[in-house]
């Protein structure tokens, strides 16, 4: 029986931040809102039909925690939808309304992200692309996918839902992450694996040797042992061992691949540094890397910079400066929230003289750049930064963007997706900015996929998609 997942706002509250959050498996009615075990009697929230429970006391302590500041802001927009959309819709229809009552939600509750993720992950028919609440209004059944079981098609338009089998299979994949992340949780307490290669390098080992993930972990990195267990795509375990193996090697070996495929959704952001630093052929003792935009999902996976010292045989003192107006953080005035201090680094890197810290800077990089505390970095970082297409672009990214051109520091670059990247690199054109590696799909993106309901139906994002490496102006 699932205990920690349910109790998940008392542990994050109690400072790990690192737990799962409310899965779309669950907001498409498949898994429980508050312990996020399988549904097979369900339970719906009788006033928005939004939220569904395994058990009368699931559901009693959800709507303490959290449903009873959704419910009525749920009554709300079903009611909006009934009145302006009633009729079949096409996807760019369906988007239209969608961003609709997403600015509603933004108006009644500007800081809940939570409310406006389960409206934006809503499920409807793909047909008609009426909603779950709409149906159900109108006693229509809707059907499910039986293989993703994230689709639907209404009763009236078809009793299985049409979608490409390539989207069904990426569906699927997602799906299995999620399963993996929530009992992951249950095990350990963490919903995010986090691993490095054990011991630091005595030679650099060039990532750009590697073809991708699967050859980083048994070439570069120390799992020699994965090689032949499963798929290189980590898509499934190898066919020998499904046939052949027993049940104990079989869960092992799918464990095994859930969790290293998991575990580059945090590696990535070393690797793609490490990477950055290969193609602009640094190579020193001293390394001070700043990243901008930083949130706290970044200082809880902190951990796992370490693989930097370990790759990096050069490296002996690898500085992180974590900047951004969500940096939390106890003081209510000073921008400087945490200024240098050491972290912990493993066994075999303090035997060896290597060592770690960290600041925290709260607020934007441009006014960071003015602060006497200031100081000069290697590489600058925006992991999936949006500054074009954010929310907050003109005001908060155009100026630190500029100044990044302007001081002629090695900054790299990552986004979702290639819109995203297409658009980033036009505007830095525009600016003048001096490309060292164009926009290109990055090597070392995170392989889990993460689905998207706005750009566009069946949308995939992944963590440091594509990169590119800006320096100066042309
Ligand atoms: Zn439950
Ligand atoms: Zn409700
Ligand atoms: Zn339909
Ligand atoms: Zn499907
Ligand atoms: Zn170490």
């Amino acid at each position: 029986m699932p205990a920690k997942c349910k109790d998940r706002e008392r542990i994050a509250a109690s400072g790990n931040a690192d737990v799962p959050s409310l899965p779309v498996g669950a907001i498409r009615g498949d898994l429980c809102f508050r312990c996020f075990s399988p549904l097979d009697d369900i339970l719906k929230c009788s006033g928005c039909r939004r939220a569904y429970y395994c058990s009368e006391k699931c559901q009693k302590s959800d709507w303490k925690l959290v449903h009873k500041n959704h419910c009525k802001i749920f009554q709300t927009i079903n009611q909006v939808e009934e009145e302006k959309y009633q009729r079949s819709r096409t996807w760019a229809e369906y988007r239209e309304s969608l961003l609709f009552i997403i600015r509603i939600i933004r108006n009644a509750a500007p800081r809940d992200d939570n409310l406006r993720y389960i409206v934006q992950a809503q499920a409807y028919c793909t047909s008609c692309r009426r909603t779950v609440v709409q149906l159900a209004t109108r006693k229509i059944v809707l059907n499910r996918c039986t293989k993703c079981r994230l689709v639907f098609s209404c009763a009236d338009c078809s009793s299985t839902p049409e979608h490409p089998a390539s989207i069904c299979e990426i569906y699927q994949h997602f799906r299995r992450t999620e399963n993996f992340r929530i009992n992951f949780f249950e095990d350990t307490g963490k919903a995010t694996p986090v691993t490095c290669t054990q011991f630091p390098r005595d030679t650099r080992k060039s990532l750009a040797d590697a073809t991708g993930w699967f050859d980083y972990y048994v070439k570069i990195s120390d799992k020699p042992q994965i090689d032949g267990k499963f798929k290189p795509g980590f898509s499934s375990i190898e066919i020998d061992i499904d046939r052949n193996g027993s049940d104990r090697e079989k869960d092992e070996a799918e464990r095994m691949l859930m969790f290293l495929l998991c575990a580059t959704d945090t590696l990535t952001m070393p690797l793609t540094i490490a990477q950055a630093l290969e193609d602009i052929q640094w190579e020193k003792p001293h390394l001070n890397v700043h990243i901008v935009g930083a949130t706290d999902r970044e200082l809880v996976l902190l951990a796992n910079f370490e693989e930097l010292l370990h790759l990096i045989p050069s490296l002996r003192d690898l500085h992180i400066t974590a900047i951004g107006p969500e940096i939390p953080g106890p003081s209510e005035n000073d921008s400087f929230i945490l200024s240098r201090q050491s972290l912990d680094c493993c066994p075999p890197c303090k035997s060896g003289g290597r060592e770690r810290s960290i600041s925290l800077y709260r607020g934007v990089y441009h006014d960071y750049c003015k602060d006497p505390k200031f100081e000069r970095p290697d590489l600058v970082v925006l992991f999936n930064s949006r500054w074009v297409d954010g929310d907050d672009a003109k005001s908060h990214w155009e100026p630190t963007i500029k100044k990044l051109v302007a001081d002629n520091v090695p900054a790299l670059f990552t986004t979702y997706n290639s819109g995203e990247a297409r658009n980033e690199q036009q505007r830095m054109k525009e600016l003048g900015a001096n490309f060292v590696i164009e926009v290109e799909e990055n090597k070392w993106k995170g392989l889990v996929p993460t689905p998207e309901f706005i750009d566009e139906e069946y949308g995939m994002w992944y963590n440091n998609a594509y990169r590119y490496i800006i320096q100066g102006s042309k």
